[in-house]
C-alpha cells in the first residue's frame, strides 16, 4: 500500500499503468465495517483501489462536531493493510483549501431539505471536497454508501451536472446486531446511548411494516415512527421524512421509489438513517 499526502504522488500513482481502473473509496476515517464493504466492492470491481481520508472542516456547520469527530489513523493504516487496498490518499487540509481558496460546488434544490435543513452549508462542503478528490484522482469509478442517502443523491446529481467521467457505485448499509447503522460516530455514544440507538432502525422497519400491511400515507408512516422512537427517553427527534427519492421533497402518498429518513440526537451524538422503498418489490 502506498500512503501519501501529495496531490502530484496520487496522479503519478493513478496514471502510471493507465490501462488500469481505479476505484476510488472516499472517507473521513475512523474506518469500520460500513467503509470496509464499500472498499471490497471496489476491489471486486476495479484493477486498482484507493481510499481518501479526509475529515473535511468545510461540511462541518457545528464547530463542536468537527472537534469531537473520531480520528484513528493508526488503526485505520492497520485495517487498510490488512484489506491490502493500493493507495492511500490523506491530504493535508491546507494542500486542500490554500489560503485563497473560494470556490464552491452548490447542488441547489436536493441539497436543501433533510440534512440540508438542519446542517446548512453541509452538503456544499460535501460537494465540493467530492468535486475536489475527482479532479485530482480520476477514478473509473467511487464508491458511496447508502447509509448517507441524501449525499449519494447529491453527488449523482453532481456527476451528472458537470458531467464526470465515472460511474457512482452505491452499496448497502451495513448494520450492527440491533439494526444501528454502523458509523464513525456511533464510537462517541455512551452505553446508555447506545443501548437505545437500535431505535432508529426499529421505527423506519416499523413504517416498513405498516406499507407492507398496505399503509401508503406519509402522515401515517410518519406518526408510526414516532410512535416507536418515543419509547426510548433519550432520543431527541430532529426530522422523521417520507420523501421523494428524486426531488427528496416531503410527499402526501408514497409512490414508487420513496425515501423513508430520519435524525435523532441519542446523548450529545447526532444519527441518521434511512430506508429506500421500492413499491415494485413489495
Ligand atoms: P464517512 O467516513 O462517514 O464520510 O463515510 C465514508 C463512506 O462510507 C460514505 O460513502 C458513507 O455513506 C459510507 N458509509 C458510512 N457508514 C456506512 C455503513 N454503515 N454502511 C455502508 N456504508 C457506509
Amino acid at each position: 500500500m502506498i500512503v501519501t499526502r501529495q496531490i502530484t504522488e496520487i496522479r503519478a500513482q493513478r496514471w502510471r499503468e493507465p490501462r488500469l481502473t481505479w476505484g476510488l473509496v472516499p472517507t473521513m476515517g475512523a474506518l469500520h465495517q460500513g467503509h470496509i464493504s464499500l472498499i471490497r466492492q471496489a476491489q471486486d470491481e476495479n484493477d486498482r483501489t484507493a481510499v481518501s481520508i479526509f475529515v473535511n472542516p468545510i461540511q462541518f456547520n457545528n464547530p463542536h462536531d468537527l472537534k469531537t469527530y473520531p480520528v484513528s489513523l493508526e488503526k485505520d493504516l492497520e485495517i487498510l493493510t490488512k484489506e491490502k487496498i493500493d493507495l492511500l490518499w490523506i491530504p493535508a487540509a491546507n494542500d486542500i483549501y490554500t489560503g485563497q481558496f473560494q470556490t464552491f460546488v452548490t447542488v441547489e434544490q436536493i441539497s436543501k431539505s433533510l440534512e440540508g435543513k438542519s446542517r446548512p452549508g453541509h452538503f456544499k462542503g460535501v460537494a465540493t471536497i467530492v468535486a475536489i478528490l475527482f479532479n485530482v484522482f480520476q477514478p473509473d469509478r467511487a464508491y458511496f454508501g447508502e447509509k448517507d442517502a441524501q449525499q449519494l443523491r447529491v453527488i449523482r446529481q453532481m456527476v451528472d451536472d458537470m458531467k464526470y467521467n465515472l460511474k457512482i457505485i452505491s452499496c448497502p448499509t451495513v448494520r450492527e446486531q440491533d439494526g444501528l447503522a454502523v458509523s464513525s460516530r456511533n464510537r462517541n455514544l455512551s452505553k446508555s446511548a447506545r443501548k437505545q440507538a437500535g431505535c432508529l432502525f426499529q421505527a423506519l422497519s416499523a413504517a416498513h411494516r405498516a406499507i407492507l400491511d398496505g399503509e401508503r400515507r406519509a402522515v401515517r408512516l410518519k406518526r408510526f415512527m414516532k410512535d416507536s422512537l418515543h419509547a426510548y427517553p433519550l432520543v431527541k427527534i430532529d426530522y422523521i421524512s417520507v420523501a421523494d427519492e428524486q426531488s427528496l421533497q416531503e410527499i402526501g402518498v408514497i409512490k414508487n421509489r420513496t425515501l423513508l429518513s430520519l435524525a435523532v440526537m441519542i446523548g450529545k451524538v447526532r444519527l441518521i438513517d434511512n430506508l429506500m422503498v421500492d413499491l415494485k418489490d413489495i
